[in-house]
């Protein structure tokens, strides 16, 4: 038996044997999987259970997610980050049922073709939904796939990209239940061939990994080179008015794309905030009510210092927005870091 094929066999048995119960891992619906395998990316198992279980039960069918407003679907998604996946989602959904009569193609061709569908998605929904033998490759594949092999080179270039799926292809094309050595080499990266720490005693791949034979599970994989983190200051205004507050969307261009969200001035590093809010709102004579906690927050690699300042204010300002009633701003689809300020004023 050649080493590619005995791996997959050892990995295979190794995932029907420990394979975590998953709310997705119930049935083999396209749909569900589509969704769990979306928000499973760059968001941790645990995170992501409730948020699978409210969304299948806000829309339980693809059509259901294709009529239903991207209100309500950022409403659902509010909390999980990376918004765009979860409007790309509907759009995905709509393009479905426009194209494939609401049906899943089984071909990674066609399945590219849907918005917010790539390479990593169409392999997941080939290979879990329909026992395909195609490839795919997450950051927990990668991760086995440069140990077991031993790849030095640093992740995120084109020869790297190259190098991990033309493995999973290879290893894919031998396997009798592609189901479930996928999952089966994803599992291993999220439970045993952890990112610190990996537990090769525990690995059914020990005797064939490079990583473990060279002692290098520490130096593997090379990670690519980071962007520098940037540290922003911001201050996130309350403004009011007759019980109601000024809102905002944010352009597809902003973080937080599409979500609801109050304006926003950035600050310098040093620079006291009351001038600037002087100058800002000065036709609007504001009385200034509260500051309230300063929040930390990271998006992308920009790091947040950001201060909320509640404020009574007489006219319109000079911000894009409308006034809307409190009450109805906290059903509005808004990120996390909203919601927390929002939380701390009421
Ligand atoms: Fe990962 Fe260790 Fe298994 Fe190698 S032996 S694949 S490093 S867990």
């Amino acid at each position: 038996m050649g080493s590619q094929q005995e791996i997959v066999e050892r990995l295979t048995q190794w995932f029907r044997r420990s394979q975590r119960q998953l709310p997705w891992r119930l049935s083999s619906d396209p749909y569900p999987i589509w969704i769990s395998e979306v928000m499973l990316q760059q968001t941790q198992v645990a995170t992501v259970i409730p948020y699978f279980q409210r969304f299948l039960k806000a829309f339980p069918t693809l059509q259901k997610l294709a009529q239903a407003s991207e209100e309500s679907v950022l409403t659902q998604w509010a909390g999980l980050g990376y918004y765009s996946r979860g409007r790309n989602l509907r759009r995905g959904a709509q393009y479905l049922l426009d194209h494939h009569r609401g049906v899943f193609p089984k071909s990674r061709e066609e399945l590219l073709k849907v918005p917010g569908i790539g390479p990593y998605t169409a392999g997941a929904i080939l290979s879990i939904a329909f026992n395909l033998k195609e490839p795919l490759v997450d950051g927990n594949v990668e991760r086995v796939l440069s140990r077991l092999f031993g790849f030095k080179k640093p992740l995120g270039t084109t020869e790297a990209k190259h190098f991990f799926w033309d493995k999973a292809h290879q290893l894919v094309s031998h396997a009798k239940d592609p189901k479930c050595f996928n999952q089966g080499l994803m599992e291993l990266g999220s439970t045993v061939c952890t990112k610190s720490n990996p537990r090769c005693p525990k690995c059914p791949l020990q005797k064939f990994c490079l990583a473990y034979s060279h002692d290098l599970t520490h130096e593997l994989p090379v990670p690519k080179k980071r962007k520098t983190t940037q540290f922003v200051r911001l201050l996130k205004l309350i403004l009011e008015r007759n019980g109601k507050i000024w809102v905002r969307q944010n352009s597809s261009q902003e973080w937080w794309a599409g979500l609801w969200d109050l304006p926003s001035l950035q600050l310098s590093p040093h620079e006291e905030w009351l001038p600037i809010l002087e100058k800002k709102l000065n036709p609007s004579s504001p009385v200034f009510l509260k500051e309230l906690s300063h929040q930390k927050h990271t998006v992308t690699h920009h790091k947040l210092e950001v201060i909320p300042i509640h404020l009574r204010v007489r006219k319109n300002p000079d911000f894009d927005g409308k006034w809307l009633e409190l009450k109805r701003f906290s059903a509005m689809p808004t990120s996390a870091l909203v919601k927390k300020i929002m939380l701390e004023l009421n």
